[in-house]
């Protein structure tokens, strides 16, 4: 089996609406581009901070500016007009767990992703006003502040998936890049991945990124094989063509470092399957969950 659940129905920008993207036919277009490439498993994962609901957990003016739709209205419309799994990308804002769980728990959701965007007030993953490249820490501060915020998110158990566990590298820029061996900063990372037993996400985003690479990069990756952690495929998708791109080279890299199953999720729960690609059972997939 392929899975893709860190998938978006929409692009990043403010005015990419519910409306045109949250439709039947847009999950169908979704579903069609998985099943060219031998994706059976497909989930749906917006953006936490696009639903109103998620200022009760944080009002970053970032969120803010974002924070329009209703998430019960989100969480209704994957069950009821698509059979994608529902899961969500939610955010770790730490000293705001309790918030975050009152929010996930009220849902029926099949999992969580779970995010380190923000170190503080400061966006990881964007330039200009809220950068926290422009916070003043050192690239060593940002470094080591990030792989401790993902350790937490791991502990916190509000997460089914540590997304995109080394986002931190997603700028390519040497300057952004602490000299060394970044095992430094892996390792105490994944010892909390696996005490939580949680997943880590391979994601193919990275490669969409100017660093060029998949997230984790393959030392991350041998850590968390050595330690047993379950490993998660997604494409981190916000259009169709992006859904299951660069599968290959992240199968050729999970096959390189050992890892030969998925970790496939329902309501919450966890299970291990073998790991390839297979248009039949794609299809299969497709009208058994559409027969749902
Ligand atoms: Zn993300
Ligand atoms: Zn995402």
């Amino acid at each position: 089996m392929l899975t893709d659940y860190h998938l978006h129905l929409r692009p990043d920008e403010l005015d990419a609406s519910v409306a045109s993207h949250h439709t039947r036919a847009n999950a169908e277009r979704y579903r069609e581009a998985a099943g060219e490439r031998g994706i059976a498993e497909l989930g749906v994962s917006e953006h936490i901070y696009r639903f109103k609901q998620a200022l009760e957990v944080w009002d970053h003016p970032l969120w803010v500016s974002f924070a329009h739709d209703d998430l019960d209205a989100y969480c209704a419309f994957v069950r009821e007009q698509t059979d994608l799994k529902l899961g969500i990308e939610a955010d770790f804002v730490p000293g705001r767990e309790d918030r975050t769980a009152n929010l996930l728990q009220a849902r029926e959701l099949d999992y969580v992703v779970g995010s380190v965007h923000f170190l503080s007030d400061g966006a990881l993953d964007m330039e200009g006003e809220y950068s926290v490249w422009n916070s003043g820490r050192s690239v060593e501060q940002v470094w080591g502040r990030y792989f401790e915020m993902i350790a937490q998110s791991a502990r916190c158990g509000l997460f089914d998936v540590i997304a995109h566990p080394d986002l931190v590298k997603i700028w390519g820029d040497p300057h952004r890049r602490p000299e060394g061996d970044p095992r430094r900063y892996y390792e105490p990372a994944v010892e909390a991945i696996a005490e939580a037993g949680v997943a880590v996400e391979v994601s193919t985003a990275g490669l969409r990124k100017p660093v060029g690479e998949i997230y984790t990069a393959r030392a991350f990756l041998e850590l968390c094989v050595q330690a047993e952690v379950p490993v998660a495929l997604s494409s981190d998708a916000h259009r169709r063509e992006d859904v299951g791109a660069g599968y290959a080279q992240a199968i050729e890299l999970l096959d390189a470092v050992g890892v030969r199953e998925l970790s496939v999720f329902e309501r919450r729960t966890r299970r291990l399957e073998p790991l390839g690609a297979d248009g039949g059972s794609a299809m299969a997939g497709s009208s058994e969950a559409a027969a749902r």
